[in-house]
């Protein structure tokens, strides 16, 4: 299993990590130097720029979590990191609670899942 988050579209919300039982993401701060620890390809690695349809969509939402702060707080904020895909079990809780829509898995067969918000 190999799982990467696209860094512009993340809010912070940091619910893959709250819900993945496994341990697969770890929220980073946007300026950590291994914010770009995962498999994620070129176009979908952190460089400083949020996509703006995701800030439109969640950038005034008030329901507690700090979208798009370069820090994390131990709650929310920063960036999330999937820094352990291969431990990733599939249970697909975090492919309908990520905000961004910005988490892809790819299985063993090749098969690719993207996170659809519900
Ligand atoms: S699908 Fe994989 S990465 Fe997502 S929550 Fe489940 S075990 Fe974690
Ligand atoms: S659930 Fe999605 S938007 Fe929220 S922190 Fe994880 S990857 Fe980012």
């Amino acid at each position: 299993m190999q799982v990467y988050v696209e860094k512009q579209k993340c809010t912070g919300c940091s619910h893959c990590h709250d819900v993945c039982p496994v341990a697969v993401f770890a929220m980073k701060d946007r300026s950590a130097a291994d914010v770009n620890g995962d498999v994620a390809p070129e176009d979908s690695k952190w460089k400083g720029t949020s996509d703006p349809a995701v800030v439109s969509k969640w950038g005034n939402v008030q329901d507690g979590h700090n979208h798009f702060a370069d820090k994390n707080d131990g709650a929310s904020g920063g960036i999330s990191v999937a820094v352990n895909g291969p431990s990733c079990i599939f249970c697909q809780a975090c492919l309908v609670q990520c905000e961004g829509e910005c988490i892809v898995i790819t299985d063993d067969t090749g098969a690719v899942y993207h996170s659809v918000y519900e």
